[in-house]
């Protein structure tokens, strides 16, 4: 067994990326090396480093200056070692009183335990009196670079405790190695263990150390450095480390990689045999993804697929449509059913999805679950770094991918990595339920883009990640004239465009998916649907239709709707007979009980409604509890007066967007009811905001719609589809991809030098 005991700053965390990433290869992968970090930080400010997927996980923890002692996993103190500190410590209170006269030094804001730092010039830091002051508390003082002056237990330093653990752990001395570049450390270097100052370490360190013959000062900086003395001190066999670090993944050819979990064409099974059709989903977004190779781009695109014990083998590689993407592939990852129902449909929908809409007291997490979530995250990472060429893009989506990044940083440091998350992200106090958090922050931090819907949502992940580790807010911007800034529950003023994390800069990015308009163009087009919104036309005479359509999801605010439209009818009579809700509701895939309750609610509100208003040749609530093919949603956007969209939350809300596409092409002046907490208000100005919690004003809102001028409903249409027109499916998809190369290239991502610029 080698104990590594190693500084962090200026020594483990620096040196050259390829260096850094050898060294934590090696330790993570060497069953012998036992890793301490031995810090003048404290333990909450080494927490961040423990959600870098980076770097390997220190099996102890001696921070303040040696005055604390942590077990690596469990964050515990090591009781007995701490104790024995702890008894020469009189208390921070204490020690923060005693040194109050002392008007010139001023206490340090940083997190610290059992120690007190404070500022001081070199003239205060000899002053007599402030040393008979501590000598009196039975403390030690600890003065460095001319400017830090801290406190500590007596005989305490970062030597002293990690000889300590040494002992303890009962450990040949002979296996230690100590690293350090600063005169902190030097208390490391007189313990007497084999040692190495690495390149650039302080000079008054090099000159401390000159006359020890146990210590190499090296040339490298940072783990090079450490690197050096692995070799040197012939730890770890002749060859010193090279034969641990795991081979980089072997570059493939793909220039651009989607890795997506629904695979570009939907397989189905017949007659035992799996076959496939263009997908069903009618956005937009796998058809424009697709149209990226239609310049016969070399590409992969990484989903999963079912792979059954009794299939034939399973094809790895498919091609998706040789004579439209001809050098595009698909890359497909073989899950059982098993991995598919807890990855996919349960864990992914009982444990993220309520949490990232802010009804986390629904969620339910499960360590096996992540377990299977993380294998499955890890397979997809491997097979992007096996098909992405030397420098390609890597676009990852969404949050049941989220750990993506963090693995395949690791297995091919020169990819531009970038994620776009398509569901809602909730603000921190949300968010920070979820026991994964660190792990999933520490994976998104990897990528060089994060994009979102909106800046609400790029804000919350800011405010999530600030939560996990310090967080440099390199870039801001206004969300005017883009978004809406006040007024909307999801509006902001102004949102951060990039971060810097440990050394790495993240672009962030609002990006609200955008229409294919000509499909829409093309449904009005069609025939039967020309015949169909006839018919509508003529069955709708003398009266007004509110219309509704979404999944049977609790985020959609569907109860909450029925409960508002009871009661605009109860506060309205002259709409009785006079207006219809048709809503469509599309029932949730799988057997899950909380969307089974919600349909029999749903149920009963609508045969209660009904039975209190219905005269005959009238019903108030038409309710179709199926999927409407979507030429036929069209029709029914073309014929609605109001279009009532209701969610709690939601990420975007494409129905909204498509029947203002709708209502645009078709020259009508319907009106559009949203949800001020819907990502789309954000975006859609001219669209009548309502608060789905609030009863009444959903009531009022929709009244209102109903009931707005004609011009009034023309003009805020016009506004609407502009921009709908504008911001097209192909615009975001384009400025998805510039935003994140762009990033990438800021970053450096392909070459040494990724750190900030700053
Ligand atoms: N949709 C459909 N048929 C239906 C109901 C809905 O094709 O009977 C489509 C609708 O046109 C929209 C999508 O389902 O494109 C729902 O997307 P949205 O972003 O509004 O909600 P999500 O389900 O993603 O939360």
């Amino acid at each position: 067994m080698i104990l590594i005991a190693t500084d962090l700053d200026g020594t483990f965390l620096a040196g050259s990326n390829s260096d850094r990433l050898r060294l934590y290869q090696t330790i993570s992968a060497h069953p012998d090396i036992t890793l301490a970090y031995v810090t003048g930080r404290s333990l909450e400010a080494v927490l961040p480093l423990l959600s870098d997927p980076t770097l390997p996980s220190p099996d102890y923890i001696i921070s303040d200056v040696g005055a604390t002692i942590y077990d690596g996993d469990t964050l515990q103190p090591i009781a007995e070692l701490q104790a024995d500190i702890d008894q020469r410590w009189p208390g921070a209170q204490v020690v923060a009183d005693a040194l109050a006269p002392f008007t010139g030094l001023e206490r340090q804001n940083v997190p610290q335990s059992r120690r007190c730092s404070y500022y001081c010039t070199p003239e205060q830091a000899g002053s007599k009196a402030i040393a008979e002051a501590v000598a009196e508390l039975g403390c030690d003082l600890l003065y460095s670079a001319d400017r830090y002056l801290d406190v500590l237990p007596s005989d305490v330093s970062k030597g002293t405790t990690l000889t300590a653990l040494v002992e303890w752990l009962d450990l040949d001395g002979e296996q230690v190695l100590v690293a350090g570049d600063t005169l902190n450390d030097l208390s490391l270097f007189d313990a007497g263990y084999k040692g190495v100052c690495v390149g650039e370490s302080e000079p008054g360190l090099l000159e401390a150390t000159s006359q020890n013959t146990r210590v190499l000062q090296a040339s490298e900086p940072g783990c090079g450095g450490i690197i050096e003395a692995l070799a040197w001190f012939g730890f770890l066999g002749a060859h010193g480390m090279t034969a641990e670090v795991r081979p980089p993944a072997t570059p493939g050819g793909a220039e651009l990689v989607i890795v997506y979990h629904r695979l570009p064409y939907e397989e189905y099974r017949e007659d035992g045999r799996v076959k496939r059709r263009r997908p069903k989903s009618p956005n937009g977004i796998i058809p424009t993804l697709l149209s990226f190779f239609a310049d016969g781009r070399e590409g992969a695109w990484i989903a999963w697929s079912e792979h059954r014990e009794d299939d034939s083998p399973f094809q790895h590689h498919t091609a998706v449509d040789p004579d439209r993407y001809p050098r595009l592939t698909a890359a497909r990852i073989p899950l059982d059913k098993d991995q598919i129902d807890i990855f996919y449909k349960r864990f992914s929908k009982e444990a993220f999805w309520p949490t990232l809409h802010t009804f986390w007291e629904r969620a339910s997490f499960r360590e096996d679950h992540w377990e299977v979530f993380l294998e499955v995250n890890r397979a997809f990472a491997e097979r992007a770094a096996s098909e992405a060429a030397e420098n390609a893009l890597v676009w990852i989506h969404d949050y049941n991918l989220w750990m993506v990044p963090a693995y395949l940083r690791e297995l091919r440091p020169d990819l531009r990595i970038a994620f776009f998350h398509h569901t809602y992200f909730p603000s921190a106090d949300v968010f920070n339920v979820v026991p994964w958090r660190r792990e999933i922050v520490g994976s998104l931090m990897q990528c060089d883009y994060v994009g979102f819907h909106i800046p609400r949502q790029v804000e919350n992940f800011v405010d999530v990640a600030r939560g996990v580790t310090p967080v440099q807010l390199l870039e801001r911007e206004d969300c005017a004239p883009r978004f809406v800034t006040y007024g909307c529950a999801v509006g902001l003023e102004r949102y951060t465009r990039a971060i810097g994390v440990n050394d790495r800069k993240v672009g962030l990015g609002a990006h609200p998916v955008g229409l294919d308009i000509n499909r829409v163009k093309a449904c009005l087009e069609d025939d039967m649907v020309q015949i169909r919104m006839s018919e509508l036309r003529a069955e709708l005479t003398g009266v007004r239709l509110i219309l509704s359509v979404e999944r049977l999801d609790f985020t959609k605010g569907t109860l909450e709707k029925l409960v508002a439209y009871e009661r605009m009818l109860e506060e309205n009579p002259e709409l009785l007979g006079k207006v219809t809700l048709f809503t469509v509701c599309v029932p949730a895939a799988g057997e899950m009980k909380v969307y089974q309750e919600l349909q029999v609610q749903i149920e009963q509100a609508v045969g209660r409604i009904n039975g209190r208003f219905a005269q005959v040749g009238w019903t108030p609530v038409q309710f179709f509890f199926r999927s409407l093919p979507f030429e036929e949603v069209v029709g029914w956007y073309a014929m609605a007066d109001v279009m009532w969209v209701t969610p709690l939350r939601d990420g975007l809300n494409l129905v909204a967007k498509e029947f203002v596409a709708t209502q645009g092409l078709t020259g009508g002046t319907g009106v559009l009811v949203l949800s001020e907490f819907a990502g789309a208000a954000a975006e859609l100005k001219g669209a009548l905001l309502t608060n789905p919690h609030d009863v009444a004003d959903l009531a009022h809102t929709c009244y209102l719609g109903l009931n707005l001028p004609s011009s009034e409903a023309q003009a805020r249409m016009r506004q609407m589809f502009e921009i709908v027109e504008h911001h097209d499916i192909r615009r975001w998809s384009d400025e998805f991809i510039n935003a994140a190369t762009q990033a990438a290239l800021a970053n450096g991502s392909g070459t040494e030098g990724q750190a900030v610029a700053s």
